[in-house]
């Protein structure tokens, strides 16, 4: 029994580092690769893709894993009800993480991961063409092809209730669609009129955001934050690319990139406290669990909850600013701050205002753009939506969730890359963050009542370490669901997120 453990073991190692090795070139492509070096790279990328494939699935695993697990139990236990501190803690979650890679991977088959591969290279381009065009026709039968394949997927995993089911679970594993329709139904409800009273206010000026800022400048500051958040630089680093992201190398080596806009102060300032929140997650792992398959977030939606929680409950909140507003001023911009006063500056960071484009979404809203994504990626997996319906659909949900249209499709259904890579099922975990992230604050907050007058003082490692405590360490040992239930005693819950929301625009904007 001990060598079949073993064995499984040094299997899930070795597939760690050819995960690894493939994040270093990818790393390596977004950030300083040369242009002439495009297609060696995604050979090399996908040789190492087929190797993590091979090792997974071979069947030698697939007998390992049925001879341990009927002494371990089968894969649907919880975690919650085994001794944290007992040694089987760690191999039963090995064994559960494992497992399930394993179940999901062999069902697969290799035929239908390279159709998927070459169909979405081949989208991917074809829908930079079509943005560029302004064309949905043109990316029209790509989709067509990589939402076949994606229902082919959700009929060869299987799933409880809804095909969707299958597809959200690659991302937010146990979570299903109709809890994320439940959650979203409520969420729409209390944002759409909040998002009204506001618009029906005097419009914030935010202008000063949009002088000029020299990226020198806005790299040492936004280096500041990350160290004060607890960033450690001796384990990772700070780089461009055109798509901020954070990537794990190892365990000791958490890498952050952000892009600097010389005529916006806000871009690369929350884009790197948002990667920030995601590295302190990959950061904090318990060290008994890298090189396994228990050494990375435990979901997108957990994984989504520490940026976000950075990002907009520290990041955007009057206390955060209370103590970094007059450094920025005095030691980075003395100049283009000089005429802007501190609320001034909080009321800028906290502008809404309905817009076209997700990235750019203020925090309110932007929940909003995620809710259409799932209402249109369900429709059009359940068979009722076409794809060529798809841009009406999208500006009819515009309209309705946000009271925008876009005059194109550019600004409207081609502004994301997720579908162009056949990811259907992956847009709900980014509203699901903001929700388990203010259900997690509410307790951090009760857990440390004098937590607001820290962050005021500048004094950020009190949250960090709530945060090591509570979620970072258990790495993936326990699920989403798991660990939503052992810190704050219930399921996932809109209230908090909504509670949170009109309390602080609310006040922000006198309603
Ligand atoms: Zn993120």
């Amino acid at each position: 029994m001990e060598a079949q453990l073993q064995e499984l073991k040094k299997t899930d190692k070795e597939i760690q580092l050819l995960v690894h090795t493939a994040a270093l070139l990818q790393w390596d492509q977004e950030t300083g690769m040369p242009a002439g070096a495009v297609e060696e790279r995604s050979d090399q990328l996908a040789l190492l893709e087929g190797m993590i494939h091979d090792r997974l699935t071979a069947p030698r695993v697939g007998e390992l894993l049925k001879k341990v697990m009927e002494k371990f139990g089968t894969p649907g236990f919880s975690m919650l009800e085994v001794d944290e501190n007992a040694p089987i803690f760690f191999e039963k979650a090995f064994l559960r993480s494992f497992g399930r890679n394993y179940e999901r991977a062999a069902k697969l088959p290799r035929r239908w991961v390279t159709e998927m591969a070459q169909k979405s290279s081949r989208a991917q381009a074809a829908w930079v063409e079509a943005r560029r065009n302004d064309n949905f026709p043109e990316f029209q039968p790509h989709l067509e092809e990589l939402l076949r394949l994606t229902m082919e997927k959700a009929e060869i995993l299987g799933y409880p209730e809804h095909p969707y089911d299958a597809l959200l679970d690659e991302f937010e594993p146990e979570m299903r669609t109709g809890e994320v329709a439940r959650v979203f139904n409520e969420l729409q409800a209390k944002l759409k009129p909040l998002v009204g009273q506001i618009a029906a206010k005097e419009p914030v000026d935010d202008s000063f955001r949009y002088r000029t800022y020299p990226a020198d400048t806005q790299r040492e500051f936004s280096s500041r934050i990350l160290r004060e958040m607890g960033y450690d630089f001796d384990r990772g680093r700070l780089d461009e690319s055109a798509h901020p992201f954070t990537t794990s190398l190892g365990g000791k080596d958490v890498r952050v990139t952000t892009r600097y806009n010389e005529q916006d102060l806000f871009n690369a300032l929350f884009g790197s406290i948002h990667e920030g929140g995601h590295a302190l997650y990959e950061m904090g792992i318990d060290e008994n669990y890298h090189g396994s398959v228990l050494g990375e977030g435990t979901s997108l939606g957990i994984h989504e909850s520490q940026s976000r929680t950075w990002e907009n409950l520290i990041g955007r909140s009057v206390e955060f600013w209370n103590h970094y507003f007059p450094v920025l001023k005095k030691d980075y911009f003395p100049e283009q701050l000089s005429d802007i006063d501190l609320e001034h500056f909080i009321r800028g960071v906290n502008k809404v205002e309905p817009s076209l484009i997700r990235i750019n979404a203020d925090e309110l809203t932007y929940s909003l753009h995620v809710i259409l994504r799932f209402e249109l990626e369900v429709a059009l997996v359940s068979g009722d939506l076409k794809v060529r319906d798809l841009p009406a659909a999208w500006n009819e949900g515009m309209k309705r969730l946000l009271g925008v249209t876009p005059d194109s499709d550019a600004k409207g259904v081609l502004q994301d890359v997720h579908w162009s890579m056949g990811a259907i099922g992956y847009f709900p975990t980014y509203a699901l963050g903001n929700l388990f992230g203010a259900q997690f604050f509410k307790v951090l907050r009760e857990d440390i009542p004098e937590v607001d007058r820290e962050i005021a003082r500048g004094k950020l490692r009190a949250v960090r370490e709530w945060q090591g405590e509570n979620i970072h360490r258990y790495g993936s040992s326990l699920t989403a669901t798991e660990l939503c239930g052992k810190i704050s005693g219930e399921d996932l819950n809109p209230e908090y997120f909504i509670q949170y929301l009109e309390k602080k625009f609310g006040n922000l904007n006198d309603l």
